[in-house]
């Protein structure tokens, strides 16, 4: 089975429009008092038995059990005796919100940090199943809401159904997600000798280096949206919180938020699509972009959204049918890709790799981008490969990019 995500845009009526913002609300309600269900059993499990918190303490019945997912779904069918206005969203979209409060907290299981949040605002609902085709002669028909006029910019390709349909609330309207599945299947990409491969390092001053040689700059516009964004932030903070002139300012912030987030994504997938044309098999560096959100340079790690970006990379690679693996990244930039010494930690101005050893030298980002490569040869198929030439350029036969269009902002290392 293949899934896929196609996007679009749709324009409620009035009426369609506030019930779809009462159901939001409810389904927030409904996400929150799931939530403070779990919270309040589980903070009640906490002080042992003879001895109290000093400043709350929970109190739920010893023989309770955990509000699972099964528990909360039935309790929800009961509580809608005596809270009627449940009945108003349709039965399967806030069970969705219960499988929610689930899934957030088995994810919250599995990376061990992370307690799910309260919700402030929802900005999606979900309608889980469908049993015919939605999307009919320029409308969608969403159950208990009607037929709503969809900007459908590109078809349903052959042989896919609509399985789920997301309602989205951004600050440029309304969107619908819908989830479409096809028969078939994509052929598990394996690490094969034959194939040609590409190692990838990401960084702050350049997106992308490659070990062929080429390094892919940081987009201007992001930089300039981002000017922008701070411009508008400043201008909003000496409004009045709550007249109609800070209303309108926020809203300006909240859409120019959501047209950078697009235009990354979008730029996002270009490159990704342009460095899988270009390989077989792709390489990348296991970093925690978490961590890097942190420290020093989190603006910029942020204004690119790496973490994102790797995602994009897999999915797109994924889709296409090329091996993709992540390389464990400890010294990948630290290492000679030429004859495999250590040359220690290089400074953040040290631009150029040159070992001490055997004297060869490159753009230091493409050099590790070439140990990333080396690295996941050897882990997939045991042997080390790639073997550049004293000039620097690579020896080993790949699939030429010439006459391919560069993303822009991108040259070659060699001609800096
Ligand atoms: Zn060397």
């Amino acid at each position: 089975m293949i899934n896929w995500n196609y996007e679009y845009r749709i324009y409620p009526n009035l009426e369609q429009q506030k019930k779809m913002l009462l159901w939001l609300n409810i389904c927030k309600k409904v996400y929150n008092y799931a939530l403070a269900e779990r919270k309040a059993w589980i903070n009640s499990r906490k002080s042992t038995v003879n001895s109290c918190s000093i400043r709350s303490e929970y109190i739920v019945p010893a023989d309770r059990p955990y509000p699972d997912y099964y528990k909360q779904k039935k309790a929800l069918t009961a509580a809608k005796k005596d809270f009627p206005e449940l009945k108003e969203v349709q039965s399967q979209v806030l069970q969705e919100v219960i499988g929610q409060i689930d899934s957030s907290f088995k994810f919250f299981k599995q990376r061990g940090f992370g307690f799910p949040r309260f919700k402030k605002k929802m900005r999606s609902f979900c309608f889980p199943q469908f049993k015919d085709n939605p999307i009919q002669d320029g409308e969608i028909k969403l159950p208990k809401i009607g037929r709503v006029t969809i900007n459908q910019h590109r078809p349903i390709p052959d042989g896919f159904v609509v399985k789920q349909v997301r309602v989205v609330n951004k600050a440029s309207g309304w969107y619908v997600i819908c989830t479409i599945q096809g028969e078939g299947d994509i052929p598990e990409p394996v690490a094969d000798i034959t194939k040609s491969s590409m190692g990838i390092d990401l960084g702050f001053d350049k997106v992308v280096a490659t070990s062929r040689g080429e390094v892919i700059d940081r987009p201007r516009f992001l930089l300039n949206l981002q000017s922008k964004l701070t411009w508008l932030q400043r201008r909003l903070r000496n409004k009045q919180k709550g007249s109609n002139n800070w209303k309108k300012d926020s809203h300006a912030v909240a859409k120019l938020h959501e047209y950078i987030h697009r235009k990354r994504k979008d730029y996002q997938y270009k490159l990704a699509h342009y460095l899988c044309d270009q390989t077989e098999m792709l390489f990348v560096e296991d970093i925690n972009f978490r961590s890097w959100g942190r420290g020093m340079l989190r603006k910029h790690s942020l204004d690119f959204a790496f973490g994102a970006f790797v995602d994009i990379l897999e999915q797109v690679c994924k889709k296409r049918a090329i091996y993709f693996y992540k390389v464990n990244k400890d010294f990948t930039s630290q290492t000679c890709p030429n004859c495999g010494t250590i040359t220690g930690k290089k400074k953040l101005s040290e631009r150029v790799h040159c070992c001490p050893e055997c004297g060869f030298t490159a753009n230091r980002d493409v050099a590790a981008a070439m140990v990333v490569e080396q690295k996941g040869l050897n882990v997939t198929l045991g042997q080390r490969v790639v073997l550049p030439t004293e000039d620097g350029s690579i020896k080993r036969g790949t699939v030429s990019n010439d006459g391919t269009s560069l993303p822009r902002g991108s040259r070659k290392a060699n001609q800096r």
